[in-house]
């Protein structure tokens, strides 16, 4: 088969990694198409894990609208024609308005679009913005919806797609799992708390109250150690680093590649968070999540008792962080939450896919 895989940002490329060395273990052709957002932090895992990147879009500029990203990704993909015609399918990960993009372009050019982690939903079109109506979007020109959840499922079924739905799990959990075997760690008892913060809900004041927070904390318990990888954005960098530089107990430092940033999962007593990989990734490897949103498409680890949802009320954030160091000792042989999966999503999708073919050329 021909697989094309279109990603960009940090969380597409980590997601779509085993779904590309899958289909190339199994022999397939695959192609890449890389998008170009997070190219420092993307192109390093990339080249880590020996994937190529066979197109590269290039698509950002600066200040730019998602509008004129949409465009540019759409003028990108049709020089590209005579290359992503003969895919048997473009696969597209999550919610991006490049996903999206990507999917409509494969939409209109009559190639069949694959949705890896479908039916996640808020329903809520205004959060998280705009990726609630990029998932909605992508469910409805997808012809194979991968599904992490039973929940995802029912989200999509009740919306009235029921073709190609397969649950298979998270790819993300394939890659922590993966790398998480990589790493080893002596045993370790110290109280570290990991954080970060980037999503766009959280610019408008959000930010600010998250390192209220992280700053109380610091003055309250010195004997925890901080460490917040600070996101490029400058709307979270500028904030971040006014307020939190010169704590002798905060550590900021750069995104962390990927092996290192699950190495700090894996040593942290709790993680503060407003990612969505992280809600997946964390429950699974037994760390419970402070969630900096009022919402989210992740229920799953919430009902399972690993994620919480506080928001960005700097009371709230500092009563669960101070419940969780109260546990923490317990915690850290705690369970792990397989909600998210057994770390085989990449290999359940291509099977799906070739089990198709088949049927198509039966
Ligand atoms: N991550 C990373 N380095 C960091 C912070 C996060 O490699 O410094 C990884 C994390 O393990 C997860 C992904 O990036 O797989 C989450 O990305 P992000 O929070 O930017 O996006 P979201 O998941 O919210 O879409």
């Amino acid at each position: 088969m021909k697989i094309g895989v279109l990603f960009g940002t940090r969380p597409e490329v980590i997601k779509c990694i085993p779904v590309v060395l899958e289909a190339k273990r199994r022999g397939h052709k695959v192609v890449t198409i890389f998008t170009g957002q997070h190219r420092e932090m993307a192109l390093p895992l990339l080249s880590f894990f020996d994937i190529a990147v066979d197109i590269s879009l290039n698509v950002m500029k600066e200040n730019q609208t998602l509008s004129g990203l949409s465009q540019r990704v759409l003028e990108g993909l049709d020089e590209n024609k005579t290359v992503l015609q003969e895919l048997d399918v473009l696969l597209v990960q999550g919610d991006t308005t490049s996903a999206f993009t990507g999917a409509y372009w494969g939409f209109v050019n009559q190639i069949k679009i694959g949705h890896i982690e479908a039916g996640l939903r808020t329903y809520n079109l205004a959060g998280p913005f705009p990726e609630e109506g990029n998932r909605q979007l992508i469910s409805k020109i997808s012809s194979f919806h991968f599904a992490p959840t039973e929940l995802a499922k029912d989200c999509l079924y009740n919306e009235g797609i029921r073709n190609g739905v397969r649950v298979v799990g998270n790819t993300s959990i394939d890659m922590v799992k993966n790398v998480s075997e990589k790493i080893s760690l002596g045993s370790s008892n110290e109280k570290r708390i990991l954080v970060t913060a980037h999503r766009r809900e959280n610019f408008d004041g959000g930010i600010d109250r998250i390192c209220d927070a992280i700053m109380a904390l610091a003055k309250d318990y010195p004997d925890y150690q901080i460490t917040f990888p600070v996101h490029k954005n400058p709307n979270v960098r500028t904030i971040v680093n006014n307020k939190l530089e010169g704590f002798s107990n905060i550590r900021l430092t750069e995104p962390m590649d990927y092996l290192e940033f699950v190495t700090e999962m894996t040593r942290s007593s709790f993680i503060i968070s407003d990612s969505g990989g992280v809600q997946e990734e964390a429950p699974s490897i037994g760390k419970k999540v402070i969630v900096l949103r009022d919402e989210t498409e992740r229920m799953e680890a919430v009902e399972a008792g690993f994620c919480f949802l506080v928001g960005t009320n700097v009371e709230k954030i500092l009563l669960k962080s101070q419940e969780l160091m109260k546990n923490s000792d317990e915690d850290k042989n705690s369970n792990v939450c397989t909600v998210y999966g057994d770390g085989k999503a990449a290999s359940k999708i291509i099977d799906e896919l070739e089990l198709s073919k088949k049927e198509i050329s039966i």
